[in-house]
């Protein structure tokens, strides 16, 4: 018998110990399903991580690594105390059925948050920078991924596949580029990156930087994968879609091909350990469609290449996926990841998933334009928990600019009869969308006033300009000087950008010191509302809060 072609998947740190890796859990359907004789083993080293360092007791690993370095310590040194903290908040994430203490739930959040995104992640950045200009035999490399080279090298790959998802500056970490450094040379197994991040940034710079990494896939990824898995002995990777690779010492990128349903198949999350996620019960990330049916808003490319033409999977088959789902893995929480999905055809999720009779929790996220009482109502019934809502702005001046195609009365009302339904909504807005003026802030700081009883929770945005979008195609429309893009990351020297320019007013229309008091109010007050942000699966175990008062005179 033939033997199987083994790929090894990894999703690394950093991101929060509560999502299973949704990319990898795909991939692993997608190749194993398409292809017997493929055989994809997946690993979460984000999770991992979080683990390694609660359990570190003493010997905690960053600080042994930035003495041997000669490195500023962030976390300078970790107590007994504060690992036992983290190990009681990790118990408590994981066990306590609900979440209603909201000062004890957020002590938790707050030590996790500190702890890990302000001291490790800082720590084992500086470290990884260090080791990655090394030998990969470098002892500290090589001791700093000691488990994760073992387990990986367990599978014998022939293709190592890592997932980046964090290309963006302040968040971005050189851990994948350093453990794949190491993984090469200990694994001697090609390097391909991938994941959504490499939609927006240009794969040349990595594979510039780090001679290490063999190929990139640069949007949508199953189907070039499994056929790069194919053909990895005959060099025949021309016409690989989607694939970026050294040839003759130049930077070749092969035509794209558009993901359609058939790359989007059942997720297999058989591999992973979904006991030691850190929810109160198994919260699982599924996909109905890719794409958003509206994709003009100026400011975002976040539908790729499915622009106002999403691909959706048939509502009977998915409501069927959620059902296998539900049994094999005894879940009920599903957060449905998909960028905006539309009424019409949630609705008709929703009857499929009340024919089925499916008892299920889920989480989506939509426009708010177009949902009537009736939809929201059945939505509800079929076990929709909490909307997160593409507000962006109470001004309708604003959301015209931003071409969202909504008007802040009909979102209004969307917002109250989702409430009234029994559905927690989240809101998103953008703070200082260029042109907003203080009547915009004031607008927003009223509106979420007004509807503090309806609205659960407020994720704002600071805004950025990403290349690619309507608005970076025309800044002079929106008064904005577009500079150089922002400094991703440097090493040896060289520079490798993020997609996101700096920008500043063409012309001061107003004075933003005539508007800074609101502002801050605004910010002040959004805060109250600012949660989750860091652990999103937690909304399902959360009670719904009610919104602050404001005193009125300090809105006028
Ligand atoms: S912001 Fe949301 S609704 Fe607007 S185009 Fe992007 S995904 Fe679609």
């Amino acid at each position: 018998m033939k033997d199987k072609i083994n790929i090894s998947l990894i999703y690394p740190p950093f991101s929060t110990p509560t999502s299973v890796p949704f990319g990898l859990a795909c991939l692993k359907g997608f190749l194993e399903k398409k292809d017997a004789g493929v055989k994809v083993s997946v690993f979460d080293f984000n999770l991992a991580l979080y683990e390694r360092f609660i359990n570190a007791g003493k010997d905690c690993l960053p600080c042994y690594f930035c003495r041997k370095l000669n490195l500023s310590c962030f976390c300078k040194g970790i107590g007994a105390d504060e690992l036992n903290s983290l190990a009681r908040g990790r118990k408590y994430f994981r066990n306590k059925s609900n979440f209603s203490d909201k000062q004890i739930y957020e002590r938790h959040l707050r030590y996790f948050y500190s702890f890990f995104i302000e001291k490790i992640r800082k720590c084992c950045n500086r470290i990884l920078k260090e080791l990655l200009e090394f030998n990969p035999e470098n002892i500290l490399l090589k001791n700093f991924f000691q488990e994760e080279i073992s387990r990986v090298k367990s599978r014998n790959p022939q293709l190592i596949g890592i997932s980046l998802h964090n290309l963006v500056a302040g968040t971005f970490s050189f851990y994948p580029f350093a453990l794949a450094k190491a993984l090469k040379h200990y694994c001697r197994a090609p390097i391909i990156m991938g994941g959504a991040s490499f939609s927006y940034v240009n794969p040349e710079d990595f594979l510039r930087v780090f001679d290490f990494i063999d190929y990139i896939i640069k949007g949508p990824g199953a189907e070039s994968l499994y056929i790069l898995a194919k053909n990895l002995n005959n060099g025949k990777i021309k016409e690989i879609p989607n694939l970026a690779y050294r040839k003759s010492g130049k930077i070749l990128i092969n035509e794209s091909l558009k993901s359609g349903v058939k790359e989007f198949s059942c997720p297999d999350f058989s591999e992973f350990e979904l006991k030691k996620y850190y929810n109160p019960q198994l919260v699982l990330p599924v996909m109905f469609s890719r794409g958003c049916s509206w994709g003009a808003c100026v400011f975002c490319k976040y539908y790729g290449d499915h622009k106002g033409k999403p691909v959706f999977k048939r509502p009977d088959e998915f409501a069927e996926e959620l059902g296998l789902l539900q049994k094999k893995y005894k879940a009920c929480h599903f957060y449905i990841v998909d960028n905006c999905i539309p009424p019409d055809k949630l609705f008709k999720l929703a009857r499929a998933i009340l024919s089925k009779g499916l008892k299920i929790n889920y989480i989506v996220y939509a426009r708010p334009a177009k949902f009537s009482l009736k939809i929201l109502k059945l939505l509800s019934r079929s076990g929709c928990k909490s909307i997160h809502w593409g507000v962006e702005s109470a001004s309708n001046r604003i959301l015209k600019l931003m071409n969202k195609g909504t008007n802040i009365e009909e979102v209004e009302r969307v917002l109250k009869n989702s409430s009234k339904s029994g559905i927690r909504n989240l809101i998103y807005m953008i703070f200082d969308f260029p042109l907003q003026k203080k009547e915009d802030y004031l607008k927003n700081l009223e509106f979420i006033q007004r509807l503090r009883d309806q609205v659960s929770f407020i994720g704002l945005h600071f805004f950025r300009l990403e290349k690619d979008t309507i608005m970076s195609g025309n800044p002079f429309k929106y008064n904005i000087r577009v500079g150089s893009k922002e400094k991703l990351f440097s090493l040896s020297g060289k520079r490798v950008n993020s997609s996101i320019y700096n920008i500043s007013p063409l012309e001061e229309i107003v004075d933003p010191k005539n508007y800074q008091a609101e502002k801050l109010l605004f910010l002040a007050y959004v805060k109250k509302f600012s949660f989750p942000g860091y652990f999103e699966e937690h909304m399902f175990f959360t009670e719904k809060r009610k919104g602050h008062e404001v005193s009125k005179d300090k809105i006028n």
